[in-house]
């Protein structure tokens, strides 16, 4: 009956989304299959054709690629590419064939490979024939998509591209990436339709260097990476915590960088802690008109440990599509990068459109809701609030709001320790809207129960100090207000009283 229930529902969904004359988008196009290495030996390339055909083939079978609507890629111009990249670049790469491309005496950017093929690398391999087209493509199809998005033609979306592109860099392709596809539909997002605040998230195993680069100096696009770290020992070494932009972007380049290697490997319960703790707080603040994912699935579980060697879920993919989707108006498209295991691409992209569409998505298992992030986690996230509460003050005051205040509950957390959360006074000159009191996951024990329930919204104490239920630290009073942080262990609490 449940079943049946939820499949009436997703049908009434889907006819209002046609009514409504708005659907989710797919953008694919086989020729992007094309850019394979001479060599044809797929085993030794894990960023082989079958990657893309195989989610194609899925969205097809489960019946998902009918109910979205499937619009047309096409090349990017050369001009739209030089948005992210130098000239010689995308004349380089972009262009086609220039004969002496080939005679790696002369162009020194490319290798012969031990395969017998030739590439930038051992993961960039480079067709002459096809490559600059398919690279192209990708690009093209990933801004026609988030241009359909970004005007309301389409809901959201999801780009099944590749080579995928937020390795690549202005002048360098790597990574298997030649051009930065979601970089560029954001700079053109910016030239052509003035949008004004970009939110980029990135939950490829390996962070999107080539993304933060194009972005690190602009406050109008906040780059927010989840990546292995591993202290900089994991490719491609750079998203550091403490990366946080340059300039006027001060504040807008997120890295959550987990640092600790697979002892034991991050899973479901990190990364909803992540979205919980730093994303989704930070995205809330920042208030994006629109959302782009570098969406690589190479932390689901199947990927060796040099490629990733996390044990996410495909579904758990499905939930943080879903999270993103509560913001910008809904306005969220996918671009595919990494991820090679096939059977965890193709759940995982399932998972994703199936959020797309709004259908209800298999429950979390208890456990995972109920379970501690592992203490790598902990200790990478305490460092990225860490460095970022400070960030978050300044922008606070920049937009002159009377208050902040972010709570964020952990159904990990022990609620004897921290309960009520603030020193609750009538008179108090600020209120404050509260977040999780509510939440299932959040059941008080026999003496929180006991203590008077704030109602919100709750009156804080001006003169907030650490009670002995709240570990942390609480900063000089200053002209404009306090600044409190609460330990992560006690309390995943960053607090900005104005
Ligand atoms: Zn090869
Ligand atoms: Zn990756």
């Amino acid at each position: 009956h449940r079943k049946c229930k939820r499949e009436s529902e997703n049908i009434c969904k889907s006819l209002i989304s046609v009514l409504l004359c708005v659907s989710s988008g797919l953008v694919y196009d086989s020729l992007m299959q094309k850019h394979q290495c001479m060599c044809g030996n797929t085993n030794s390339h894990p960023e082989h054709a079958g990657r893309i055909q195989s989610i194609w083939s899925r969205l097809q079978e489960t019946g998902l690629r009918a109910q979205c609507e499937c619009i047309r890629g096409r090349k990017a111009t050369l001009e739209e590419l030089q948005t992210v990249h130098s000239e010689a670049h995308v004349l380089l790469y972009g262009t086609n064939p220039l004969r002496q491309k080939l005679d790696c005496s002369i162009t020194p950017m490319f290798v012969r490979l031990p395969c017998g093929g030739v590439g930038v690398d051992s993961d960039t391999i480079w067709n002459e024939v096809h490559s600059s087209s398919a690279a192209r493509l990708a690009v093209g199809s990933v801004v026609e998509l988030v241009f359909k998005v970004a005007t309301r033609e389409l809901k959201n979306g999801f780009a099944v591209v590749r080579p995928p592109g937020h390795h690549a860099e202005e002048s360098t392709p790597m990574g298997f990436c030649y051009f930065n596809s979601v970089a560029i539909a954001a700079k053109l997002l910016q030239q052509r339709l003035n949008v004004n605040k970009i939110l980029i998230v990135d939950w490829d195993v390996h962070h999107g260097n080539g993304t933060q680069q194009a972005f690190y100096d602009d406050p109008n696009v906040l780059y927010l990476s989840i990546h292995r770290y591993d202290d900089g020992n994991f490719f491609p070494g750079s998203g550091a915590p403490d990366e946080v932009g340059s300039g006027p972007g001060v504040g807008f380049n997120v890295n959550v960088a987990f640092t600790g290697g697979l002892d034991p490997p991050m899973g479901d319960v990190e990364y909803l802690a992540a979205f919980r703790s730093v994303v989704m707080p930070i995205a809330n603040e920042f208030a994006p008109d629109i959302v782009l994912v570098s969406s690589g699935f190479d932390a689901v579980e199947g990927h060796p440990p040099p490629l990733g060697g996390y044990t996410l879920t495909s579904k758990c993919f499905g939930y943080l599509t879903k999270q993103l989707m509560t913001l910008a108006g809904g306005r969220v498209v996918l671009a595919l990068e990494g991820g090679h295991d096939l059977t965890a691409i193709c759940d995982a992209s399932e998972a994703c459109v199936a959020a797309l569409l709004g259908q209800e998505l298999d429950p979390l298992p208890k456990a995972v809701l109920e379970q501690r992030p592992n203490a790598n986690a902990v200790r990478s996230l305490e460092k990225v609030l860490e460095t970022h509460s400070e960030f978050i003050f300044t922008s606070c005051k920049k937009k002159n709001w009377s208050l902040f205040v972010r709570l964020l509950p952990h159904n990990w957390y022990k609620l004897s320790d921290f309960c009520p959360p603030l020193q609750v006074s009538t008179g108090a000159r600020c209120t404050a809207t509260h977040h999780g009191w509510d939440s299932p996951c959040w059941r008080p024990n026999e003496e929180t129960r006991r203590r008077p329930r704030p109602s919100a919204p709750w009156l804080l104490s001006p003169w907030l100090t650490p009670t002995p239920w709240i570990k942390g630290e609480a900063s000089e009073p200053t002209s404009t207000g306090y600044f409190y942080r609460p330990f992560f262990t006690s309390s995943p609490t960053t607090f900005c009283i104005l």
